[in-house]
């Protein structure tokens, strides 16, 4: 099979023109000098080139295989780590890393979608986030912005929404918009149908371990039917083994402090089926409360956060985390902490495919410092960079099944890179400053 797709490479390449030779339109911007991490998780290419040609990258290779066509703009990234966008694959626009959800969910609703959702995109952008899943927000606001940035007519990532989280039933009357209840198969089935006919690209569910079977069957079926993937919660072991056995498409963060480690049957579930499915940690979050605690409260005073945000959202959102460690959200999360590695690496020795994701806009974790905190959380627990790296850029795009467009830097694909200096094979980091942003092949940073 390798040695067949090998040959049909070579023909292909034969047959065609190289893009650098005749690339399908005019260069409008090239990236010189860089050391270019396709994704694809090989050796980088050292002094390379991507051009793009309009919305489109059109070559990736040395400087010596690329020409740059005279008067072609030109980026130089000499000593610069050159990457794909990055994918966050569970980022809310709805908030913004205020310590109170209730207080926030009551106060702010009515400036989600036209101030609070569009500000979280931009941070996200800027931050070099290019293409990012939206797990739980009311559906008409993350609709609305998911279109306005396709328009272009606000900056912020490419979004792949999920709309409300669909579970057993709302926790509270201030949440009902985007958490509904279902109850009984039909109900499901109904309520599937309406977000993906209002236009969801994913199905979120959540605490399907209390629904019925009936329930958990009629959204999954449903929302595969549909061609939308579903992605769960998998926190208790029940809730894993519930969606395992409906055939959920992604699992959600790395469970309880009372549940310290994965037990065998689910291990076992997750090594056969390994090829189908994906897991989100969201790992970075974990550490916040302690790290901005006792390591670095002055990370509350960024101005980087700030920025775009009115006074009054900046001024509320950093009283409320004043007492950090003390907000009923972390209240479990020091005690999650010594568990955490040795639950990362039973996920990783499943097979499973890891993505980067942070769950960006829950208190403390801000759209401008999530991403790269995955990426680094993701080396300290054993990875190297480039497999967190990939777990950022080409991963999410195959489980999004938009591997020719995005996630990685090939000709074809859209024009979304970025860079930043120095090495962050490295030190990863350094994607904490992120020089350069490119998306759609138009510069933004
Ligand atoms: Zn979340």
């Amino acid at each position: 099979m390798r040695r067949l797709s090998f040959l049909f490479a070579a023909l292909l390449l034969l047959a065609l023109p190289t893009p650098a030779a005749e690339p399908s339109g005019k260069p409008t911007l090239a990236l010189v000098g860089g050391r270019v991490i396709d994704g694809y998780e090989g050796k980088p290419i050292e002094d390379g080139v991507v051009l793009i040609a309009g919305e489109r990258i059109v070559a990736v290779g040395t400087r010596t295989e690329v020409p740059v066509p005279p008067g072609t703009p030109t980026i130089d990234a000499r000593g610069m780590s050159v990457l794909p966008g990055l994918a966050d694959m569970h980022v809310h626009l709805m908030i913004l890393g205020h310590g109170d959800y209730e207080h926030w969910d009551r106060t702010y609703r009515p400036r989600f979608a036209a101030e609070i959702m569009p500000a979280a995109a931009r941070q996200l952008l800027e931050s070099g986030v290019t293409f990012a899943r939206d797990l739980g927000a009311p559906l008409e606001d993350i609709l609305l912005v998911k279109r306005r940035i396709e328009k272009g007519e606000i900056p912020g990532p490419r979004l792949f929404v999920s709309g409300p989280f669909l579970q057993h039933a709302p926790y509270n009357d201030y949440e009902k918009e985007f958490r509904w209840g279902v109850t009984g198969a039909a109900d499901a089935r109904a309520k599937v149908r309406k977000v993906v006919d209002a236009g969801v690209d994913l199905i979120k569910l959540i605490d399907q371990d209390q629904m019925t079977d009936e329930e958990v069957r009629a959204i999954v079926e449903t929302a595969h039917a549909a061609g939308r993937p579903v992605v769960a919660h998998g926190h208790r072991e029940d809730e894993i083994r519930v969606g395992l056995k409906h055939g959920v498409d992604c699992f959600e963060h790395t469970g309880l402090a009372t549940e310290p480690a994965y037990p065998d049957d689910i291990l076992a579930a997750l090594r056969k089926r390994n090829q189908g499915l994906a897991w989100c940690p969201t790992v970075e979050g974990l550490f916040l409360s302690a790290y901005t605690a006792d390591v670095f409260p002055g990370r509350l005073d960024d101005p980087r956060w700030q920025a775009n945000l009115a006074p009054d959202l900046v001024k509320d959102i950093r009283e409320s985390l004043r007492n950090i460690t003390g907000l009923p959200y972390f209240q479990l999360v020091r005690r999650r902490l010594p568990t955490l590695a040795a639950k990362f690496k039973q996920l990783r020795d499943t097979g499973v495919t890891l993505l980067v994701g942070t769950d960006s806009g829950i208190p403390g974790n801000f759209h401008t410092d999530s991403t790269w905190r995955e990426l680094a959380t993701w080396v300290d627990l054993g990875m190297t960079p480039m497999q967190a790296i990939a777990g950022a850029t080409r991963w999410p795009a195959v489980w999004l099944k938009r591997e020719k467009d995005l996630g990685t830097l090939a000709p074809g694909r859209f024009a979304d890179v970025i860079a930043v200096k120095g090495d962050v094979l490295t030190h990863i980091d350094l994607l904490q400053r992120v020089d350069v942003v490119i998306k759609n092949g138009v510069r933004v940073r």
